[in-house]
């Protein structure tokens, strides 16, 4: 589908152009470069997951952080300083390549880094330095795209969880500081906290402490090891040492009905901690407005390899317009895409209107002053300028396998494949967070395979907001799970109705079909999205099964002329997980294609090696084609022979001689 013009695409271009190549304009570009006589410092990233402004520091009412207090009475700590996006991989990705996502192109979690993205820690590995990371959570696994530039990136999880403690993290950080640097100039270590993230269930003493707000509590362990991991870098890495502090975003606790977050865009998930502290910077306090995109500037200063943007002084006086975005519920439902803005004591936020806020006079944005007249210039045109993704670009691949679905699931993160539609009257997400729980609540039954329990719920959802097609698609598909053939065929026609030309409700339609068992339906629809896009993973994995099935039920049929080509396409699509080598080995030997089965019959026996059956088909051919170790082969059948084989070996007139 598109939404979008031809003519508002080609200026989305060109912003997005302009995004990538840096979007803060009213940044001041005249700084002088880091002088070259500086020293390169040992620089310490430490990103705080999930962490809210008014939950850390000396200014935080009901926690204890002396560990960041520390750091920031030695550095100077940025009370304005705004997340690009309330989600972890995207938010991340921003202060690892200085772009916004509307610039990096990654607005949730669970998709991929675009491979041509220049990252911090390549250009810092090539400024002479080595580059490690620890990270806490599957979110920032290996796999989406962030350990590019790093000598070493550890995101192993303890035994096959998905997140780990602070405690374990900085024992890993400590053991990397302790191994020798080689002809590295100086070290970079980025390390993230994942604690602050549900549950919250901090470890004890502070379980006890904090056991009316334990999120609060998680907080607070956090900072303890957040001390060992400073204490640490600053006695083993090489003086001078640069280290910045922050979070990726922030935690709704309820404010604006906002639970977690990556829905809205309030202060409670934008607004973020934000320390430096190393060379070139002067400590105190700066109530300038700035991004945490600019983390990414502040490294490339220090590293000497680029000074814009730096958030070292004197450019933390700079002004700039700091923009913010939340696309997943437009992206997920198809409601109001939203962006923010903060200049000076002003925040909007536009998400279908303009909602405008004095930070100062009203820092809970309870009263919007509804008059962007007030606002100063710039402002509102920042707003309306930002890139909105266009669902049909935006979505990356969906090639994640089962297991990561499911481990993204258990953290929280249940994103469909959905594309939604841009329509005019879409609600606005701050209207919607009730419905929103209610959909969170279904998409969490939905994943934990409780369809009966997820049907109500969903219902619910769609009474309330008829266009939601990730709503409208779970719907459906929980009720062919379940068996409720015309119910299905009922709810997969109203999500082709809400999205007529969506991929998922192809891919998903297919499902359903292949559940009846309607192959001539199924295979169709998923060749068509293949063609389209050959990487989405759900289509290609069915597929392979469907035709995997059709061979079977041919060579059951004794149809092997049928049988051979539907095996073999399963395998092109898939070869990793085709399983059926035994059958087209078999198959290609009574169609006398004796090449062709020795191949497929050795990767059968690679796959099982001592397998009766496939040893047996194997000296058969080895017989048929005069291979020197063929008497081997007959004599390894022999010896490994089960109930089945051994009457066949025995009968078997090739073998006789
Ligand atoms: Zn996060």
């Amino acid at each position: 589908m598109k939404p979008v013009s031809v003519a508002s695409a080609f200026r989305r271009k060109i912003l997005l152009a302009a995004l990538v190549v840096g979007l803060g304009a009213s940044c001041n570009r005249s700084q002088p470069a880091a002088p070259r006589s500086e020293p390169k410092p040992s620089i310490l990233l430490i990103t705080l997951d999930t962490t809210r402004a008014d939950a850390i520091g000396p200014e935080a009412a009901g926690v204890e952080t002396p560990a960041f207090n520390a750091i920031a009475a030695r550095g100077r700590r940025f009370r304005q300083a705004y997340a690009t996006v309330p989600e972890t991989l995207p938010s991340h990705l921003s202060m690892l390549s200085g772009l916004y996502p509307g610039g990096h192109g990654v607005h949730e979690n669970a998709r991929y880094v675009p491979a041509s993205l220049p990252l911090a820690a390549e250009r810092l590995q090539q400024a002479g330095y080595r580059t490690s990371a620890v990270v806490s959570s599957f979110v920032l696994s290996r796999r989406f795209g962030l350990a590019r530039g790093f000598d070493t990136y550890d995101d192993q999880l303890p035994g096959g969880r998905n997140e780990r403690s602070a405690r374990e993290t900085t024992d890993v950080a400590i053991a990397e500081l302790a191994r020798p640097l080689g002809a590295e100039a100086a070290r970079f270590l980025w390390v993230h906290y994942y604690d602050a993230h549900t549950p919250y269930v901090p470890p004890e003493p502070y379980r006890t402490r904090y056991a009316s707000k334990p999120y609060l509590g998680e907080v607070a362990a956090m900072d303890e090891q957040l001390g060992r991991l400073v204490q640490a870098f600053e006695r083993q890495a090489k003086d001078p040492v640069a280290i910045a502090i922050v979070a990726d975003h922030g935690e709704g606790l309820g404010d604006h009905g906002e639970s977690q977050h990556g829905d809205l865009v309030y202060q409670s998930t934008m607004h973020v901690p934000l320390v430096l502290m190393g060379p070139g910077v002067d400590a105190g306090v700066s109530d300038t407005p700035v991004s945490t995109r600019r983390v990414f500037h502040t490294l490339m200063d220090w590293a000497g390899v680029d000074a814009v943007h730096s958030l070292r002084s004197p450019a933390t006086g700079q002004e700039e317009v700091v923009l913010g975005e939340a696309m997943k519920p437009f992206l997920e439902y198809g409601w109001q895409p939203q962006v923010m803005a903060a200049s000076g004591r002003y925040k909007a936020i536009l998400a279908g209107k303009v909602e405008t806020y004095d930070l100062t006079a009203d820092p809970a944005e309870q009263h919007d002053l509804a008059n962007s007249a007030a606002l100063p210039p710039g402002m509102r045109k920042a707003l309306e300028d930002y890139p909105v993704p266009s669902p049909d670009v935006a979505r990356a691949p969906d090639n994640l396998d089962a297991d990561a679905r499911r481990r993204l699931a258990s953290l929280g993160y249940i994103g469909s494949s959905a594309t939604p539609i841009v329509r005019k009257d879409a609600p606005r997400p701050a209207a919607m967070m009730p419905l929103l729980a209610t959909l969170e609540q279904a998409s969490g039954l939905f994943a934990a395979g409780q369809f009966a329990q997820a049907i109500p719920l969903l219902e619910t959802v769609l009474a309330a907001d008829p266009f939601n097609l990730d709503a409208a698609l779970r719907l459906a598909t929980a009720h062919s799970t379940l068996g409720h053939e015309q119910k299905a065929l009922d709810g997969f026609q109203r999500a082709a109705a809400i999205a007529p030309k969506s991929q998922d409700v192809r891919t998903y339609l297919a499902l359903h079909y292949a559940r009846t068992k309607e192959w001539e339906r199924a295979v169709p629809l998923l060749e068509q999205v293949l063609t389209e896009s050959p990487d989405r993973m759900t289509a290609v994995e069915a597929l392979a099964s469907l035709r995997a099935r059709q061979g079977q039920q041919a060579m059951d049929g004794g149809r092997t002329a049928e049988a051979i080509p539907a095996f073999e396409r399963a395998r092109a699509l898939q070869p990793e997980a085709f399983k059926n080598d035994l059958e087209l080995g078999v198959l290609y030997l009574a169609a006398r294609r004796f090449a062709d089965a020795k191949t497929a019959l050795d990767r059968a026996l690679t796959a099982r090696p001592g397998d009766p059956m496939t040893l047996f088909k194997r000296a058969q051919v080895s017989v048929l084609l005069n291979e020197p170790d063929k008497l081997e082969r007959i004599d390894a059948a022999r010896k490994k022979a089960d109930g089945t084989t051994r009457p066949l070996i025995e009968r078997e007139r090739l073998f006789q001689r």
